[in-house]
């Protein structure tokens, strides 16, 4: 499925933090959305997600228009949220259950099982989320962000605050779940697009600068 914005603007008070951003992306991609901090990732996620409300603009996924289908949207768009905030205190299994009935997933005992064979959480399922390592954290996150099988993913800085290791088995993950989804990554390191992005988008102060493609790609996989 295609990600398309289109004009898209928000302002926090006078705070400008979209200023008219366009852009559209092709299917089963993974398309990284580099910028510093404050450039305006967080808040076209949070537009695309329907956390925040479309006020001026359009986003639309596939032909599903967000501002008129936002329920039909959300089935479709799987999100993990920076700093990925998850229930410390529910077991792995919970966390899923809770999200799955969030979803309305059906067949949720076989859905979750798949899902945790899917992020390698096999040996955590029944810990406690607070007894996890950042990153079997990062996998919860993703987890519950695939659980209804959503085949665009939202990432926001899925990385950030891992470790190496961590860090190398996360973007691992990610291009493993990316198979069959497209998948908006946004980050500040050029590294990582370089890492596991097949495109790139370019956002600084609320303004696109710059959208390619990766070359190289097929080497890298
Ligand atoms: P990011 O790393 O994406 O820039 P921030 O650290 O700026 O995120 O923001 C963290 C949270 O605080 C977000 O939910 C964001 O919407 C909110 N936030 C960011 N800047 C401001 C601000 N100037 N006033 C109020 N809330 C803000
Ligand atoms: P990024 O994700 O690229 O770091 P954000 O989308 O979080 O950028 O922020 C874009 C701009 O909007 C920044 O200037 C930030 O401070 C501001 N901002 C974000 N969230 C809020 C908020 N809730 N209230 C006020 N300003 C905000």
């Amino acid at each position: 499925m295609s990600i398309r914005v289109q004009n898209l603007s928000k302002q926090y008070g006078k705070q400008k933090a979209l200023d008219n951003i366009s852009f559209q992306t092709q299917s089963n991609r993974i398309i990284g959305f580099l910028g510093p901090n404050g450039a305006g990732k967080s808040t076209t996620m949070k537009i695309l997600t329907g956390i925040l409300p479309i006020e001026d603009g359009q986003c639309w996924i596939n032909d599903i228009d967000l501002k008129f289908n936002s329920l039909e949207a959300k089935r479709t768009i799987g999100y993990l949220p920076e700093n990925n905030p998850l229930y410390l205190e529910m077991y792995v299994q919970e966390m899923l259950h809770f999200q799955a009935s969030l979803y309305q997933v059906k067949n949720i005992e076989k859905r979750i099982s798949k899902v945790i064979e899917r992020t390698g959480l096999q040996q955590e399922q029944h810990k406690k989320i607070k007894e996890l390592s950042k990153g079997y954290k990062q996998r919860v996150g993703l987890a519950c962000a695939i659980i209804h099988d959503p085949k665009v993913l939202i990432l926001d800085e899925p990385t950030t605050g891992l470790d190496p290791n961590q860090i190398i088995e996360i973007r691992q993950l990610i291009r493993e779940l990316a198979q069959d989804k497209t998948v908006l990554l946004s980050t500040h390191l050029m590294q990582e697009v370089e890492a596991i992005c097949d495109e790139i988008i370019v956002i600084h102060q609320g303004q696109i600068k710059d959208q390619f493609l990766l070359k190289d790609k097929q080497e890298r996989y």
